[in-house]
């Protein structure tokens, strides 16, 4: 079958969340690491050094030093984080949102262990308050430790970290937050409630008028059918949502997609952005790749619908 007959969004094989992963040892002595994206295709890296091995109650968790990438952190065989592209994510979930809201001074982030998402809201003065709330007490005592450029600001005074479930924390709110980021793991697991109806409703909820949301939707290339899921859920509740784009190089397909909402009801993705902070110099956001990230190619217009 040539290969253009084929649709990303209609891989052969299934189209799980990707999860698998190995760890093989080379003849050469050497450990490399791959991170399955489909039965058929993934990324390997080699591990240079494994820094961490263990189980929390909730994951299996893997740290290690990479030659190209630095420090890499995996959950449930899934890279989550690395120190040299980690910016990407990190600035273009929170900055979005954040350039999207008139005077974000109350900001939830749920999941976001390892911190780098704290890092980047707190470079917003006007932001008086960052509440973390990450399930897995280990991924942030473990990205203390190993790696302190990402998590760096989570011991700044304006921030509180709770280690405790999302989905309960925002049920509990109203009205609290100008701005909620959702930097979870892939929706399986603890992680799934994240991306339901029940969820975005409290999450409307917990955000004060004109609030705004925003969260990782998955990518277009290997997880097609959990990208369209989320954003069909998410439009059940916020009518305006609108998606966004990020190249992520070590990501399933290079190409990551998030989700950005108003409880205002106009998405604010059509608002002109807020400029970023003076002085503050970022990697990958600036106000063009604002405006520009939520131009879709026509196959991802096809996947959210
Ligand atoms: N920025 C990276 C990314 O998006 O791939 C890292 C994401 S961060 C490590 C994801 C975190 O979400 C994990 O540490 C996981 O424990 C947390 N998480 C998953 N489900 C959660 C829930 N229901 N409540 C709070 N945190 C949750």
């Amino acid at each position: 079958m040539a290969l253009n007959n084929r649709p990303f969004f209609q891989p052969a094989a299934s189209n799980q969340p990707a999860a698998s992963c190995q760890m093989a040892a080379s003849p050469g002595g050497q450990t490399w690491f791959t991170e399955y994206h489909s039965p058929a295709s993934g990324i390997t890296v080699r591990a240079e050094k494994i820094l961490f091995t263990g189980k929390s109650a909730f994951q299996e968790i893997v740290l290690f030093e990479t030659e190209d990438y630095g420090r890499m952190l995996v959950l449930d065989g899934a890279i989550q984080t690395t120190e040299r592209d980690e910016f990407v994510y990190h600035e273009m979930i929170v900055h979005v949102p954040l350039c999207a809201h008139p005077k974000p001074r109350r900001v939830l982030i749920v999941g976001g262990g390892d911190g780098g998402c704290v890092r980047e809201t707190l470079r917003h003065p006007e932001v008086e308050r960052v509440t973390l709330v990450e399930i897995d007490g280990m991924v942030v005592d473990l990205s203390r430790k190993f790696l302190p450029s990402i998590a760096g600001s989570l011991g700044d005074p304006r921030v509180e970290v709770r280690i405790e479930d999302g989905v309960r924390f925002v049920k509990n709110h109203k009205r609290a937050f100008d701005v909620i980021i959702v930097d979870s793991t892939d929706p399986v697991n603890m992680a799934s409630p994240l991306t339901r109806t029940p969820f975005f409703r409290a999450a409307k909820e917990a955000l004060a008028p004109g609030g705004i949301y925003a969260c990782q939707s998955q990518g277009p290339v290997f997880e097609a059918r959990g990208m369209r899921r989320i954003a069909r859920t998410i439009r059940k509740v916020f009518p305006d949502a609108a998606h966004y784009l990020a190249s992520v190089p070590t990501y399933p397909g290079g190409l990551w997609s998030f989700a950005l909402a108003s409880k205002g009801g106009k998405c604010p993705e059509v608002n002109e952005p807020r400029p970023l902070p003076k002085g503050v110099r970022t990697r990958y956001y600036t106000p063009d790749i604002h405006r520009a990230a939520f131009v879709l190619p026509a196959y991802v217009r096809e996947i959210i619908g």
